[in-house]
């Protein structure tokens, strides 16, 4: 069974189902992640080392303190391009921006953005952009798998998590490849918690809740944990709860679900007034707008 096939079939265990998103929510892995791995890479691979300084800092802006924190890794390199065609440092510096004309189109089209599917398309066009793009990815994945190590949950999560599934049948729900969940979440030993793990390999987070809960539970009953818009986005499309995990205030967020938010979700009091408590005080925490734009 392939894996999208495999969370269609799980079975329901418990009246309540909850998806968990994994890095910047229950591991504190995505400063290392992005500024060790990802940037680094980002910078050599698509030739800003001229402008290192700027393309480190919309790099990290997309990716951690922006509302695009913790899209998938194709979409990142999408927003960062668009940012880098905006500021002069690059033009000044006669920077050659690559268009990426064909991961453009790609991931239009495309809903399990991966580097199983990117391969696919490399060996379908043989496009020179497609394959600079998968030597990105791919190196990425070795040095996340070299550097991130030993990084533990944030405290107050496994107090919440051992609450949850007494009621809750519980799954994780990624944009990362499906690999260093499972390495990541077996190495801290809290694989027993979760009765899926569902990475980019199996279609976005929205469709991970679809597969996994919809029509099994009623959306009242399915609670999505997240620390970035976009695992909002995927509970609001599936029409169900969301509880943020708010950057910066992890801890504080963990402990508020054990002793009160599971509370809610589990007595039918989550909905409504909390949750929009909830949401406003999520959206303060990202910006839209880059720090340089506002100076300009
Ligand atoms: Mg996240």
């Amino acid at each position: 069974m392939n894996p999208v096939e495999q969370l269609k079939a799980l079975p329901k265990n418990h009246d309540f189902f909850i998806g968990i998103d994994s890095d910047g929510c229950v591991f504190d892995t995505m400063e290392v992640k992005q500024k060790e791995c990802f940037c680094p890479n980002f910078i050599r691979h698509f030739g800003f080392q001229a402008a290192s300084k700027y393309a480190r800092e919309v790099w990290e802006f997309v990716n951690l303190y922006s509302k695009k924190r913790g899209c998938n890794r194709f979409l990142a390199v999408e927003a960062a391009l668009d940012l880098i065609a905006q500021r002069h440092e690059f033009a000044d510096r006669h920077i050659a921006i690559p268009p990426m004309t064909e991961m453009r189109a790609w991931i239009t089209v495309e809903n399990k953005l991966g580097n199983p599917t990117l391969s696919e398309k490399v060996r379908e066009t043989n496009s020179a952009e497609l394959k600079m793009l998968l030597a990105w990815s791919k190196e990425v994945n070795e040095w996340i798998e070299k550097t991130v190590h030993d990084v533990p949950p944030f405290p107050g999560f496994e107090d919440a998590v051992k609450k949850a599934r007494q009621k809750a049948d519980i799954i994780v729900v990624s944009q990362t490849p499906f690999e260093a969940l499972d390495r990541e979440w077996k190495e801290n030993k809290l694989d027993g918690y979760v009765n899926f793990i569902a990475g980019q390999e199996c279609g976005t987070k929205t469709e991970h809740l679809q597969y996994a809960a919809g029509g099994k539970y009623p959306p009242e009953k399915i609670l999505m944990l997240g620390d970035a818009p976009g695992d909002q986005k995927a509970a609001q499309a599936n029409g169900v709860l969301f509880f943020p995990i708010i950057p910066g205030h992890e801890e504080d967020s963990w402990a508020r679900l054990g002793q009160e938010g599971l509370d809610r979700f589990f007595a039918g009091t989550f909905a409504g007034e909390y949750q929009k408590s909830l949401l406003e005080e999520f959206d303060k925490a990202l910006p839209s707008t880059p720090p340089w734009q506002k100076k300009a």
